[in-house]
């Protein structure tokens, strides 16, 4: 049933192309008749490769139209010559003093981490205004702190961005440009508008607290040889301080002295361990935005106190201002993105990896069955607000089921399967539509005879004498169930096969055709401040054997239970209902 190397690339052709040309969703219907067209010798066999080319076209229905292009272009460039109409859809809010052709921005995330919802919600804004002005967006690793930083963490976030599909128009690191941004701290000092501050912690911080300055800031030509002792190596890590020279009494704290250059000894990820003295993030992304040509600088509403500083730098040095954009700080209730929260049940075993499902990062929502797609959607939907109020989970649900629930198989699933004896049965070959309405998607057939399983739940609703339906097959009349030893079993007798509207129409699985499959469903991680010790329901079941050919990635939708995705070893993980 294996099919060749080179049709299943024709197929993967095909489903790109048909994917591009009808907004990223191709039919499997059209492929198929699309490979007969071009490979007539594969009638004969057509029937055994299905099962595979609609697991090829699942697969790229699944990826952002961009990245269908994309490998459309990679795989067979001579089909991307015509392009394709632009798509249609939500869009975000025109943005302030905006010039077509002009707008630069950036995403600029920390590698200290994996990437999360709340870095995609920054890369999605930044990348959205750069082509909506048909600008550049540039990827910058804000990576000024040798301590936290990485190289597994720059790759997590590449990766992260892959999957969205958002494309960088240029890569770079702050690090890059580490001697440009000395130098312009260097300059600061020598205009005045910073210090060198030997004060400890401790003392800064009271002063901090009184509003008064500290001795450090007084003689500038004391600054200008402290600047130099800095550099050529005199002071030890936390002997020494660069600090901009605002004003100790300041309603808004950030410009109380904060520092813009400390020394830090550490093995930098891209450096090694050749530079001592880092900017803080507060100089660097002033100066890196500056320089980088951005024109629109938009970070989380967090930051807020810190744009005085930002604007006050840039002011001080003569540097060109960007434009300020503001936007909420995206997260779910009980989902917190803090690592604070997370690492500590990483390190302790509690949760395995960081693509756990319970976790907000972007492995973790892959993993669960979301689709980069209705990523996208659900935050261009939030737009540039500052509105506080955690977002509905279900908002960003809804927007992936509008799009996972035309591409997903509808298969039988029972949780706690119940056994089903339904005496003088016939045994029969059922033939089961893989989806309502999409004819593309197939059939099945699943042999019966007269042992099935239904869930748990359904059965301990069930009285002697009750009439059910088993889907897409007959109604069964409950005659007997019986308890022994905990174990519940039911017995019961065909009831004819016209559909009513009172009965309780239940899924099913036929004992001759199993799959055991254990679903994870990802539940709240925390609860207020606590761990939630229930976050991950374990339920047990069966599914069709159908599953059994399923690869890891495979999105469906169990009946009367939810969309999910194959995670490998009988395993599967609960996307939504
Ligand atoms: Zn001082």
């Amino acid at each position: 049933m294996s099919i060749e190397q080179d049709v299943s690339d024709l197929v993967k052709i095909l489903a790109l192309k048909n994917a591009v040309e009808h907004d990223g969703k191709a039919q499997a219907e059209s492929v198929i008749s699309k490979l007969l067209g071009s490979r007539p010798d594969k009638r004969g066999t057509i029937k055994t490769l299905i099962p595979e080319i609609r697991a090829i076209v699942q697969s790229i229905n699944l990826m952002p139209l961009s990245d269908q292009k994309s490998l459309l272009d990679k795989m067979a460039p001579e089909e991307t010559a015509k392009k394709p109409v632009e798509e249609t859809g939500v869009r975000l809010p025109p943005l302030e003093g905006a010039v077509m052709g002009q707008v630069v921005t950036r995403f600029p995330p920390e590698p200290n981490g994996y990437p999360h919802i709340g870095h995609a919600k920054a890369a999605i804004i930044d990348e959205e205004y750069a082509r909506m002005y048909q600008g550049k967006l540039i990827l910058r690793f804000d990576d000024t702190n040798p301590l936290k930083e990485k190289l597994e963490y720059y790759d997590a976030i590449k990766e992260g961005l892959d999957w969205l599909g958002v494309k960088p128009d240029i890569v770079k690191n702050t690090s890059d440009d580490i001697s440009l941004i000395q130098q312009y701290g260097r300059k600061l000092v020598e205009l005045d508008g910073a210090y060198v501050c030997t004060c400890s912690q401790e003392t800064m911080h009271d002063l901090r607290a009184k509003g008064v300055a500290c001795e450090c800031r007084r003689d500038p030509s004391e600054a200008l040889t402290r600047l130099e002792k800095l550099f050529n190596g005199s002071y030890e890590q936390n002997q020494a301080i660069i600090r901009f020279k605002g004003d100790m009494a300041d309603l808004n704290t950030a410009m109380r002295d904060p520092a813009l250059f400390r020394i830090i000894e550490g093995q930098h990820p891209k450096l090694g361990s050749k530079i001592r003295v880092w900017p803080t993030y507060d100089f660097a992304a002033p100066i890196e935005d500056s320089l980088d040509g951005v024109t629109h600088a938009m970070r989380t509403k967090e930051y807020e106190l810190r744009n005085a500083l930002y604007f006050a730098i840039l002011d001080r040095l003569d540097l060109r201002k960007p434009t300020m954009i503001e936007f909420s700080r995206l997260e779910f209730e009980g989902v917190p993105v803090s690592k604070r929260k997370i690492r500590p049940l990483i390190d302790d075993g509690t949760i395995k990896d960081w693509d756990d499902p319970r976790l907000p990062t972007l492995s973790a929502f892959r993993r669960r069955g979301f689709v980069p797609e209705a990523i996208r959607k659900f935050v261009i939907s939030l737009g540039i607000t500052l509105a506080e109020t955690k977002p509905p989970f279900e908002a960003l649900e809804a927007y992936n089921r509008k799009i996972i629930d035309p591409l997903s198989m509808r298969l039988f699933f029972v949780k706690d399967p119940v056994e089903l004896y339904v005496q003088e049965a016939a045994d029969l070959d059922v033939v089961l539509k893989n989806h309502p309405t999409d004819t593309a998607l197939g059939s099945r057939t699943v042999k019966a005879s007269d042992r099935f399983y239904v869930s748990g739940d359904d059965a301990a609703g069930l009285k002697i004498n009750d009439e059910i339906r088993l889907i897409e097959l007959y109604n069964v009349k409950i005659t007997r169930i019986e308890c022994q030893e905990g174990k519940l079993s039911l017995t019961a007798t065909p009831a004819g096969s016209e559909i009513k509207q009172s009965m309780p129409k239940i899924q099913w699985v036929s004992k001759q055709d199993i799959f055991d499959l254990r679903v994870l469903i990802p539940k709240q991680l925390y609860v207020g401040e606590q761990y939630n010790t229930n976050s991950l329901e374990v339920v047990k079941g069966v599914a069709e054997s159908f599953v059994s050919g399923f690869k890891p990635g495979q999105v469906v939708q169990f009946v009367r239970f939810g969309f999910c995705r194959i995670d490998g070893n009988n395993t599967a993980i609960f996307t939504h209902r």
